[in-house]
């Protein structure tokens, strides 16, 4: 039984069958925006259940390289959420520099666009005179966030050397239109994060809209997804997008932002080192000399210390094998890699609506085997199952062994409340 449930591919299939009647299951696949019509499908390579468009052309845009920044290999990102004073400014560079924990790129929002009003707004432009601070402890670029024209010619006139779209400026496709329009002959890289929600076209939109203005120095930057419902993380990450990314825009790199996905710092290692095996070109980490008493974000900010320490932990080497696998190879892992994640986030969620139930058949004195209820899972999804060229065999052994946890997580819960009452 083991070896079936392994097996990813297995779980995948069964965790389509099991979703009821009328679930839209695109979120699974992680296509719905490039598979819904017959005729887009039909431009799209199958492999199993993923859709890839085959031999996509490079469009002519720079990799990071090729900025003429001086950058090579995984791009570290690294700086406070929000410049704050001239003087935090100073003390980041300055334990950078203690702990030779220099980043390829110093970033500091100066405009921070923040949920609800009355928090902590960025310092505006005034905060833009004192990235001289960081050209001289360091000398090495600066990045910043624009969200609009204004902000875009700001940074301009104070020399930033890259720009990065915010998630809820990616988001608007007028915004984006209005900062490209600012950027038209402008020769400066721009980093587009992903949009609040997982939306490709419109990440791929944003990044386009600026490389019809001429704009060809482009990185994406992945920062997860706005998800009310999943409370493990600050945004969810979905490790299909980027993957779906550099297929539709080969050469397209793709930065990891664990700080905004995780949220705090506990969680923001095991979310870095798994975009690197993802095969994500780098890390941006908010950094901050006394983190807790940042103005934004502090949660999630490490000291330049902690941000060494952190880095020195990651395994930054092919994980895919030394076996040195061709890029589809790797591709086809990548996305296998991806449903199991999946899989496991969905398992996770299946066996939470199990223990709902459970709380439920305790509070109205059920028992936990409800013998219908058992058949008509079993003879359904066995049914679909076959429909869908799965073996009978199989599809029971699967069924069995979900249905055994189930009742045991059940029964384990009755027990507890007998305890209690106790
Ligand atoms: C940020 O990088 O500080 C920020 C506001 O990011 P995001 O757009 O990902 O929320
Ligand atoms: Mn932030």
């Amino acid at each position: 039984m083991t070896h079936v449930i392994r097996s990813p591919f297995i779980f995948y299939i069964l965790l389509l069958l099991l979703s009821p009647r009328g679930t839209n299951r695109s979120w699974l696949l992680n296509v719905s925006n490039i598979n819904n019509h017959k005729t887009e499908r039909a431009r799209f390579e199958r492999v199993g259940f993923f859709y890839f468009k085959p031999n996509t052309p490079m469009k002519d845009h720079l990799q990071t390289k090729d900025w003429g920044l001086g950058l090579k290999g995984h791009v570290i990102i690294a700086g406070p959420c929000s410049a704050e004073t001239p003087e935090q400014i100073e003390k980041v560079c300055l334990d950078m520099k203690k702990e030779n924990m220099i980043p390829d790129i110093f970033r500091a929002g100066i405009w921070k666009p923040r949920t609800r009003p009355g928090s902590f707004e960025g310092i505006g432009e005034e905060g833009l005179t004192w990235m001289e601070i960081v050209r001289n402890h360091l000398n090495i670029p600066i990045t910043t966030e624009v969200g609009n024209a204004a902000h875009v010619e700001l940074a301009l006139k104070h020399k930033v050397d890259v720009l990065w779209i915010g998630a809820r400026t990616t988001v608007n496709p007028f915004a984006v239109q209005e900062i490209a329009d600012a950027l038209r002959g402008v020769d400066i890289p721009v980093m587009v994060k992903n949009p609040m929600n997982p939306d490709l076209q419109l990440w791929i939109g944003a990044l386009e809209r600026l490389h019809d203005v001429g704009i060809h120095k482009l990185a994406a930057i992945h920062r997860g997804f706005s998800d009310s419902y999943d409370k493990r993380f600050r945004n969810k990450p979905n490790w299909s997008m980027p993957i779906h990314l550099k297929r539709e825009w080969k050469g397209m790199e793709v930065i990891n932002d664990p700080s905004h996905i995780v949220g705090n710092r506990e969680g923001l290692l095991e979310t870095a080192q798994r975009a690197i095996n993802f095969g994500l070109d780098g890390l941006m980490i908010e950094t901050h000399h006394d983190p807790d008493n940042a103005w934004s974000d502090a949660k999630q900010q490490v000291t330049p210390a902690q941000l060494k320490q952190l880095l020195s932990q990651i395994d930054f080497k092919d994980t895919l094998g030394s076996e040195n696998p061709s890029e589809r190879l790797n591709d086809l892992r990548a996305a296998v890699d991806h449903m199991d994640d999946q899989l496991l986030d969905l398992l996770q969620e299946r066996f939470s609506m199990i223990d709902q139930i459970g709380a439920y058949k305790r509070e109205h004195h059920l028992t936990v085997f409800q013998a219908d209820r058992w058949k008509f899972v079993m003879e359904s999804r066995t049914e679909k199952g076959v429909s869908k060229n799965l073996s009978e065999k199989f599809m029971k052994e699967l069924l069995y062994c979900i249905h055994e946890e189930s009742v045991k997580r059940q029964e384990k819960q009755l027990r507890e409340a007998a305890a209690i009452k106790k």
